[in-house]
């Protein structure tokens, strides 16, 4: 089986320092229940502009959000994966969706005494802002974390954490909502999020999983008010359906959310001898597991993985 084929995709179309108007056409949470976190799905029509059709699922695009830094300067662009299938969210390529995370936390600094409320200012913004309002658009960017051109050729091992469910939103609809036939491949889904509220899309795939018996969609859940705390490894580690899945040669295996996540992944196709067929292992570094986590093993061509 050869390595996949990934399409040629547009990049940098709109730079920056010049970003275009898109306008924000869809806001709303897409959480399963109310929890500390507010996570939106929101749509933005970048009708007009030179993304327009020239998005693909896993692809970023920037936004530039208003104003200024406390030191005077105009914000800078802040990456979002996208969460739409290629098409967009109308099917023509005219409105691209993202997930997107308000950040609240208390300010961190060397000083015990200052730990007042810091919030993000582009995540905010966008979850703030009212429908039809203009959002200054870059990108697209992303050329590597794509599916591949012959989607039917390979099956799918999808592994996120958090908001990292953004780009898999997309390339699931992509596979099962392709206008000319669901992919009929094995496709695993594995979202790990801290509490059972904080599942995004949960509706979306639990009805895609009932009505494609080609689609698996597992979660985990790490703080659980009762019972044991499970990372998204886990699921990977636990099913035999996924670890079969992992040996067969025509499966590609996507990671998505926070960086640490792939460690436990890469140890357990290293305990079960596959490693060769995601991994690019130096051989200058032995084959022991403790040695994923020095981030010198790199992803081959059937891996791929977006962690920060
Ligand atoms: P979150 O809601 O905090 O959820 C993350 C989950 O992963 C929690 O359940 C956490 O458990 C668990 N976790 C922590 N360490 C882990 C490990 N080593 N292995 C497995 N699971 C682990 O996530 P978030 O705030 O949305 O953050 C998601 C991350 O994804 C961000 O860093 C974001 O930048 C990244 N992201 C990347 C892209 C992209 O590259 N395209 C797109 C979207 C998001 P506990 O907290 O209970 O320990």
């Amino acid at each position: 089986m050869p390595d996949p084929t990934l399409p040629d995709v547009q990049m940098n179309l709109v730079r920056p320092k010049e970003p275009v108007i898109g306008r924000l056409v869809g806001s709303e949470s897409c959480m399963k229940g109310r929890s500390a976190s507010f996570v939106r799905h929101v749509d933005i029509d970048v009708s007009g502009t030179p993304l327009e059709g020239n998005f693909r699922a896993g692809q970023a695009f920037g936004v530039v959000p208003p104003g200024c830094t406390a030191q005077g300067k105009p914000h800078s662009v802040r990456l979002y994966s996208i969460a739409s299938p290629s098409w967009g969210e109308d099917g023509e390529g005219k409105v691209l969706s993202t997930t997107v995370k308000r950040v609240i936390d208390e300010r961190d600094t060397d000083d015990a005494q200052v730990h007042d409320l810091f919030l993000g200012v582009c995540s905010n913004w966008l979850c703030d802002i009212a429908l039809d309002a203009e959002v200054p658009v870059t990108g697209p960017s992303g050329k590597r974390f794509l599916l591949p051109e012959r989607p039917n050729d390979h099956n799918y091992v999808f592994v996120a954490t958090g908001t990292g469910i953004a780009p898999f939103r997309g390339m699931v609809k992509e596979l099962l909502e392709h206008p000319d036939g669901p992919c009929t491949s094995q496709i695993h889904l594995a979202l790990g999020v801290p509490y059972g509220t904080d599942l995004m899309y949960d509706d979306l795939f639990t009805t895609l999983a009932q009505s494609h018996d080609n689609f698996h969609y597992h979660t985990a859940i790490s703080r659980p008010e009762t019972g044991k705390r499970r990372y998204v490894d886990r699921v990977i580690v636990e099913s035999e359906a996924i670890t079969a899945l992992l040996a067969n040669e025509r499966t590609l295996l996507y990671i998505c959310g926070l960086k640490g996540m792939e460690d436990g992944i890469y140890r357990h196709l290293l305990e079960q001898g596959i490693v060769d067929q995601y991994l690019n292992w130096p051989d200058d570094i032995p084959r022991e597991p403790s040695n994923v986590s020095e981030r010198k093993v790199r992803a081959g061509a059937r891996c791929m993985v977006e962690v920060y």
